[in-house]
């Protein structure tokens, strides 16, 4: 962080103190010990839901599935998460969002075992463009770039386009949910020469349906991926 940007956040801070959402003690929003109350996902798979070191999806899981490992922070039932995550949504909580990128990086750090950070690339879930503008801000964008910071792993946001809008995927069927993403998500073919070989870590707050993230994992292997990460912070 800048000089400057540190200044502007101190004042920030001694204007309005973050205050925490559980036990109201100053400078988080969501404080490590409260954080620590809060049921957290212990390890699994999240093809099959059954325990798993890392959060790595069984070798007779990765059948089915082009993601190697779904990493979860913690429950998006629990009121508090729920609340702390619509309340980023607002550009003027969007700082709740520091205390999560600092958990997701450590939770990252805690699963997969980084030999050499240039094989990794960070990238956020793919936002339809037309709501970017209206969302004024994307929240998923300012995760993934704080943990590429914070971790020193190269990000870059153009690599998956999505190139129309969708309908909600949770509230349709099966077979319409596979029918409403087709076609869907685009690689940028200016970046698949940076991609080959690589592990792909996408960031998001919330995770979307299974029908969403196999889809962007499978163009993503499609396109000589090696490994698709997903690190969220919050699952039903
Ligand atoms: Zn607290
Ligand atoms: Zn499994």
């Amino acid at each position: 962080m800048s000089k400057l940007s540190t200044i502007i956040n101190l004042i920030k801070d001694i204007i309005s103190p973050k205050i925490c959402y559980s036990c109201k003690k100053e400078w988080h929003f969501l404080c490590p010990q409260c954080l620590q109350n809060i049921k957290k996902y212990n390890w699994f798979c999240y093809n099959c839901k059954l325990k798993s070191d890392d959060f790595e999806i069984h070798k007779k899981c990765q059948k089915y599935v082009y993601y190697e490992k779904v990493i979860i922070l913690t429950h998006y039932k629990n009121n508090l998460i729920k609340k702390l995550i619509k309340d980023s949504k607002f550009y003027s909580r969007q700082e709740i969002l520091n205390d999560f990128w600092q958990y997701l990086s450590t939770l990252f750090l805690e699963n997969e075992w980084v030999i050499n950070k240039k094989d990794y690339i960070i990238i956020s879930s793919p936002m339809y463009f037309f709501r970017k503008i209206v969302r004024w801000y994307n929240q998923s964008e300012i995760l993934s770039k704080s943990i590429s910071k914070n971790l020193e792993i190269d990000y870059n946001f153009k690599i998956i386009k999505k190139v129309k809008h969708t309908k909600q995927q949770s509230k349709l069927t099966k077979q319409d949910r596979e029918k409403n993403l087709e076609n869907v998500f685009q690689i940028n073919k200016k970046y698949i020469e940076q991609i080959k070989w690589k592990t792909i870590i996408i960031v998001d707050d919330v995770i979307s349906t299974w029908t969403t993230i196999n889809e962007i994992s499978k163009i993503l292997k499609e396109n000589k991926v090696k490994k698709v990460i997903w690190l969220v912070i919050a699952s039903d």
